[in-house]
């Protein structure tokens, strides 16, 4: 997707830094974080929502699990607990329209988000 700024992330046009990579995702940190750890784990290909990903594809939200318990253990936050977040679409408070999730972590987080 020319415009979407996460297709640009994944390209290397735009900088990251990037916290994990294989060939069918990239995370980063969050420019703007809402915790000590605050990475962004997307996928490769362009899903505009969670919403999008077709049921003969669903293989990429496991691997997406997968890569979060790794990022949980590398980054320090797997024992003392952590937040997975997807917002989707507009009353869900996604603003990048690619499909993405929030890992967030290092403090106390309340319940229930705004
Ligand atoms: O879920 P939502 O779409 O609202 O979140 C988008 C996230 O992408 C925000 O937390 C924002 O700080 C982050 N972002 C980023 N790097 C960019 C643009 C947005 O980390 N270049």
């Amino acid at each position: 997707m020319e415009d979407c700024i996460f297709c640009k992330i994944v390209k290397g046009d735009i900088p990251s830094t990037k916290v994990y990579e294989d060939d069918k995702v990239l995370a980063f940190k969050d420019i703007n974080p809402a915790a000590p750890v605050h990475v962004l784990v997307v996928t490769k290909k362009h899903y505009p929502t969670f919403m999008d990903v077709p049921e003969s594809e669903l293989e990429i939200v496991s691997h997406v699990h997968k890569v979060i318990q790794q990022i949980a253990k590398d980054t320090g936050i797997s024992e003392g607990g952590f937040r997975v977040v997807n917002n989707c679409g507009e009353q869900g408070g996604q603003e990048v329209k690619h499909i993405h999730y929030h890992v967030l972590g290092g403090r106390n987080l309340t319940w229930p988000p705004g």
